[in-house]
């Protein structure tokens, strides 16, 4: 392949990296580019390269919520780096995080510095904006999510390259979801307001989360979290899954987990296909079963996500 060279990136994108170590199904095949900008300025750039060669771009947090094809992506995959993991602390009550930042270590330092309400964040495997993206969340509906103690964003608008703050309630999020991707928008920071409480009493909440995570998830195989969202009104997706019968249940590599039927496990030799068809049996399954649909949580590229088709 022709080398493209990305006006004042400062480093040697990479080209035809495999997706899959860089998500924790760990399956997807290769990114045509894969660069790692470290300041706003890079991310420009590279914004600004793929607008004017029309290339696709996709932004990739810590990959906890996305399912990639094994053809790979024939664009652009944006991971944030550097300055983008920053985190401070402003006038005692706020948190700003890089959107690159970790969501257990967002928790860790609301804890350090006595602010709860970040709890719910210690066991999710994403980053800032990978959990604003997806609005992540613990205890289904009525759990707390990020949306609950986000102030306000700091977008990058990939449209124009501008960078502008959207305050939280401008975003209209709802459970597990945001307008985040269909504003073609990347997130590079965000303000979080906590509240103040001792340290240990969000260590010892800390430890309750954790420790039913551990009992309730299959946390040590490769899977990206719940694959559906709880329908609405009715019963947890786990619950129509294995009541279905389906716990267990293989397709290829891909295992619904016999821990939480709402996983999906790969064996080490998934392909994103097995996943797929074991995604649309469970679906299937239990709609003809109960009339329920159940809505995928977890996202596909390039099948939900391309803002060519929209820059
Ligand atoms: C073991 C495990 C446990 C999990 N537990 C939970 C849980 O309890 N609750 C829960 O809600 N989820 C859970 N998840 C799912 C996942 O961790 C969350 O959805 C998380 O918020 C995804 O963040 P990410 O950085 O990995 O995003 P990715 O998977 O990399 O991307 C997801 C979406 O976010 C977008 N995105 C990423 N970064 C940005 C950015 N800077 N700007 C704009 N868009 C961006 C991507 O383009 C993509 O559309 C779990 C996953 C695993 C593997």
């Amino acid at each position: 392949m022709n080398k493209l060279v990305i006006p004042n990136y400062n480093r040697e994108p990479h080209y035809g990296v495999k997706l899959a170590p860089h998500t924790t199904w760990k399956i997807g095949g290769p990114a045509k580019i894969f660069v790692t900008p470290r300041t706003k300025e890079e991310l420009t750039s590279v914004a600004s390269f793929a607008r004017i060669n029309s290339i696709p771009l996709f932004v990739i947090g810590n990959g906890s919520n996305i399912l990639i094809d094994d053809q790979g992506y024939e664009g652009i995959v944006v991971s944030l780096q550097g300055s983008f993991s920053e985190i401070s602390v402003i006038n005692r009550e706020y948190i700003k995080a890089g959107a690159a930042c970790l969501l257990p270590n967002l928790a860790i330092s609301a804890r350090k510095n006595h602010l709860s309400k970040f709890e719910f964040m210690i066991g999710i495997p994403g980053t800032v904006g990978g959990g604003i993206a997806c609005n992540a969340g613990i205890g289904g509906v009525n759990g707390p999510s990020v949306s609950d103690i986000l102030e306000a964003i700091t977008a990058f608008d990939l449209r124009s390259s501008s960078i502008y703050t959207v305050s939280a309630n401008e975003m209209h999020f709802s459970y597990r979801y945001s307008e985040v991707n269909k504003n073609n928008i990347i997130v590079i920071d965000a303000v979080f307001k906590g509240s103040t409480a001792s340290y240990e009493s969000i260590k010892k909440r800390e430890r309750e989360i954790l420790k039913n995570r551990q009992i309730k998830f299959p946390l040590y195989q490769a899977t990206a979290g719940s694959v559906f969202k709880q329908p609405e009104g009715g019963k947890p997706a786990g619950w129509y899954i294995d009541n279905a019968g389906l716990k267990g249940y293989k397709i290829g590599g891909a295992e619904i987990s016999k821990k939480h039927a709402n996983w999906i496990i790969n064996d080490g030799t998934a392909t994103s296909r097995d996943v797929m068809e074991l995604i649309k049996l469970a679906q299937e399954t239990v709609f003809s079963k109960y009339g329920v649909h159940l809505e995928r949580e977890v996202i596909f590229l390039p099948q939900d996500r391309d803002y060519s088709s929209e820059i």
